[in-house]
């Protein structure tokens, strides 16, 4: 068994990335199946429980909760400090601690959710601990930080498009405006949150099982200004095939950044892509907005709306809130359609 999983049964391994790992678990008392991401205890691992903690909407992935498995953090006096703020370790009380110089390597980002607040919480407490074990932070040694959430039983939206790629199944143009409109309901929350994601893309928008979209992975979440609301210099990190340009290139960019991604997203759910190489090809071409033939004409209004999501220059980008509110306009989605179930 996984050490910090022991009330859970491991019963596959749902995804694997640089810093962790999720799995699909059933608790042992409850006998409910959920996910449970492992991450490496770092202040981006923080920063994504801290937000997915807070957010509450029913396109975001339901959190439950956390724990990490130091055997000092849950044994030692640290323990009795904050016991009674209960496991909600997260978001104990900030006031009165320093600003922590955080030098752990695999944390190079400054522009994290956390950055500017008064003080970290299970990262600073827990390493702490782990230190005064005396533990180096090798690989075996580290803490890691177990985030518990609903689980998604419809997949991803990397498994939808590649069925429908496949030809297993058939596109249905209002499936595709239902579940694009939940996404950009998600997002318009996310950015009214004063938050960007910075990782939208296919494997990071799942399906509940209420059949609705569940925006996940807050692993590179970040806030849209400084607690002054200034500009915050941020790093180039994301996924290049669907990063925007100036998430690329430029130390300074806001929530448009995650437009972008968007726009590319819509165009594959519309647009059947047969092949690795005919994806390959036809990339740059779709970021420069650039159609392949047929596009434009099928997907007239659509094609439009794609096309100023993939703007380079952000500013010339709709707002999620104003592509929510034409997307309920040229395609009338009611909200009796809405209530219905997507997949
Ligand atoms: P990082 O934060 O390091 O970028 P990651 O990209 O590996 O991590 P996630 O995107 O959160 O982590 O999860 C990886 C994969 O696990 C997802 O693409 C999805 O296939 C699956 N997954 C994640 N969360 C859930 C969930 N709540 N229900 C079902 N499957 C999930
Ligand atoms: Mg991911
Ligand atoms: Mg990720």
């Amino acid at each position: 068994s996984i050490s910090g999983l022991q009330n859970f049964k491991v019963i596959t391994m749902l995804g694997e990335g640089g810093f962790g790992c999720v799995y699909k678990v059933k608790h042992i008392y409850d006998r409910k199946i959920y996910a449970v991401k492992r991450v490496i205890l770092t202040r981006k691992a923080d920063s994504e429980v801290m937000t997915l903690a807070r957010l509450d909407h029913p396109n975001i992935v339901r959190y439950i909760t956390c724990w990490t498995d130091s055997d000092d953090w849950t044994s030692n006096q640290e323990r009795n400090q904050v016991s009674n703020t209960s496991s909600d370790v997260v978001t104990f009380d900030r006031e009165g601690c320093e600003e922590r110089d955080d030098d752990d390597e695999d944390d190079e980002d400054e522009d994290d959710v956390t950055s500017g607040m008064e003080s970290l919480s299970v990262t600073e407490s827990a390493s702490a601990a782990a230190e005064a074990s005396g533990n180096n932070r090798t690989d075996s040694s580290r803490t890691y930080l177990f985030i518990q959430m609903e689980f998604c039983e419809g997949g991803t939206l990397t498994d939808w498009i590649k069925a429908r790629n496949q030809m297993e199944k058939q596109r249905s143009i209002v499936e595709i405006h239902k579940i694009f409109y939940e996404i950009i309901t998600g997002v318009e929350y996310i950015h009214a949150e004063k938050l960007i994601h910075r990782d939208l893309k296919p494997d990071n928008i799942l399906f509940g099982a209420d059949g609705k979209v569940k925006i996940g992975d807050f692993g590179l979440v970040a806030a849209q200004t400084d607690q002054n609301g200034d500009p915050i210099e941020r790093s180039n990190r994301g996924t290049p095939t669907y990063m925007s340009p100036e998430q690329k290139n430029k130390k300074n960019y806001d929530e448009k950044t995650d437009i972008f991604p968007l726009g590319l997203v819509w165009f594959e759910m519309l647009w059947k892509i047969s092949t690795g190489s005919e994806r390959v090809k036809l990339w740059p071409d779709l970021k420069g907005q650039r159609f392949p033939e047929g596009f434009s004409d099928s997907y007239q209004t659509e094609s439009k709306f794609i096309t100023k999501m993939l703007s380079h220059s952000p500013e010339h980008r709709p707002h999620a809130k104003d592509i929510k509110e034409k997307l309920e306009k040229f395609f009338s989605l009611d909200q009796n359609l809405l209530s219905q179930k997507t997949i």
